[in-house]
């Protein structure tokens, strides 16, 4: 089904996807989407309003009943209907997200793939998880939330939907779904491929809208239960704030400012380029980016040697190349808001070991700027306390195993953070005592059933495996006297 029309060259989009059909939208604001690559205009959509987002909520609401008391084996049935057919459009899926969002082609598939097996990877989660426990005359039942508003950030939207949606499925909860309005396209193809899933009406909708319409409606609807949220802190704090007044129950995944600890035994030629990739990965627009390097005193001169060699395997260029490693910024806004920090750390002494303000050469259109390193970086400097963004790694020296995990933790951010050495046993004792939701040990990799999710300001609560299906499920007991 194709629902994204094509006129004069543009893309639009009119319609939100409620009670299983597209319908058109009641709201009347339009809002162009620009082409990261050329700054040019390439698709429109029209944005959702109160109202699309009420009939969204009385959808799946009218849903939940039913829904609610499925078993889990119809679930587990509808969970792989997702997979498969999300998993018929991973093509189209990854064109979308380079062009709409300037993801780079070696990046966006595998974050297309990781979104389409997160429904595979929740039934196996569903499979394993005990929902009813009895002793005696008591039985504990874990029961769907209720209605879920699931919101999500620009940077892996499709990753976002599927995730939640997969967790919110398995629980036996329905959704609203509200994608970043900057992933519009994306979410339209991911939406037209899920509408083959043949899904019980009002199981899934889909409202494409602005933050503080579409969002603070589900915010504030007493018929939503659950708000799952990814996103920056700001919105979070909002959102808790908010949702307070109707006892919402949320998951919070928000930003970081994640370190990379490299210890003295590190195998440089590895270490560089691991804390490379974690810090540019996605263009540097990854919650988990390792934007601080922490490296000790002693390997200073060779780390930054080892930097001005590696960073050429990281060229900048069209995202739709195989061989491109950074895109540019998803908007004007967010390329404007990462030269500002660049500005930031020079003015407060750090110093440029490579990239620098500016577009690189070449690529004036769009909003591509030059993955920057900068060293002589204090821990308390702006560029190390605040989340960036963009491609830009701060390198900060320690003297001592003890320093480098004070430093690390030093953050009001604890999401993610990586450790690099040859001795495994020192890795995995700098692991346990970094405060983080994640920490991986040498390579940046994943486990779909391991829980992904911050301390402190990095949110609240966590995703995938059986920790995401838990975060849609409340609590009851029944005792027979
Ligand atoms: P954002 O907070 O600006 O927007 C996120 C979503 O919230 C969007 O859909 C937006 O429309 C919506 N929103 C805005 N105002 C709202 C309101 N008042 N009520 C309800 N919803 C509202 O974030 P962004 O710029 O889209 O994404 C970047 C941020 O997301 C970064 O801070 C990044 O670290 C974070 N992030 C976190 C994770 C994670 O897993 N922890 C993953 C990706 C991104």
């Amino acid at each position: 089904m194709k629902t994204i029309t094509t006129k004069d060259a543009i893309k639009t989009i009119t319609t939100h996807y409620i009670d299983r059909a597209f319908v058109e939208s009641h709201g009347r604001e339009t809002m162009d989407i620009i082409s990261p690559t050329s700054g040019k205009l390439i698709g429109r959509v029209t944005l959702a309003d109160v109202e699309d987002t009420r009939r969204a909520i009385a959808a799946a609401k009218g849903a939940f009943a039913d829904f609610s008391r499925s078993a889990k084996e119809e679930r587990a049935k509808i969970l792989r209907r997702l997979h498969e057919a999300a998993s018929a459009r991973i093509d189209d899926l990854t064109a979308t997200m380079v062009e709409e969002y300037g993801g780079v082609v070696q990046f966006a598939g595998l974050i297309v793939q990781t979104g389409v097996n997160a429904f595979v990877a929740a039934e196996k989660a569903l499979n394993e998880l005990p929902l009813t426990r009895s002793w005696g005359k008591t039985t504990v039942t874990l029961e769907p939330v209720g209605v879920a508003g699931l919101i999500t950030a620009w940077n892996a939207n499709t990753l976002f939907i599927c995730l939640k949606l997969a967790s919110a499925v398995a629980a036996g909860c329905t959704v609203v779904i509200k994608p970043s309005e900057l992933s519009s396209l994306q979410t339209q193809v991911l939406v037209e491929a899920l509408h083959e899933a043949n899904l019980p009406k009002g199981l899934l909708n889909v409202v494409t809208g602005l933050g503080n319409v579409v969002g603070a409606e589900l915010v504030g609807n007493p018929d939503v239960a659950k708000i799952s949220f990814t996103g920056s802190v700001a919105v979070g704090e909002t959102i808790m704030r908010d949702g307070a007044k109707t006892m919402k129950r949320v998951t919070l995944e928000l930003g970081g400012k994640s370190p990379t600890i490299l210890l003295d035994d590190a195998a440089l030629d590895q270490a560089i380029p691991s804390a490379l990739v974690m810090a540019f990965m996605n263009s540097g627009q990854a919650c988990a980016a390792g934007t601080r390097l922490l490296v000790p005193k002693n390997r200073l001169d060779a780390v930054k040697q080892g930097i001005r060699d590696a960073i050429h395997a990281f060229p900048v260029g069209d995202p739709a190349d195989p061989k491109t490693a950074i895109g540019p910024m998803v908007s004007q806004k967010q390329y404007d808001r990462v030269q500002s920090y660049i500005r930031k750390g020079i003015e407060e002494g750090a110093e440029v070991l490579v990239g620098g303000e500016g577009h690189p050469a070449g690529f004036e259109a769009g909003y591509f700027m030059k993955p920057t390193v900068f060293v002589n970086v204090k821990n308390d400097m702006t560029i190390a306390r605040e989340e960036i963004f963009g491609p830009v790694l701060c390198v900060i020296a320690y003297d001592s195993e003890d320093e480098a995990i004070r430093i690390a933790n030093d953050s009001q951010y604890g999401l993610h953070a990586a450790v690099l050495g040859t001795d495994l046993q020192r890795a995995r004792r700098v692991a346990s005592q970094i405060r983080a939701g994640r920490v991986v040990i040498n390579t940046m990799t994943d486990d779909p059933q391991a829980p992904w999710g911050g301390f402190k300001y990095s949110g609240i609560g966590r995703e995938y495996g059986r920790y995401g299906i838990e975060a849609f499920l409340e609590t009851r007991a029944i005792l027979e006297s």
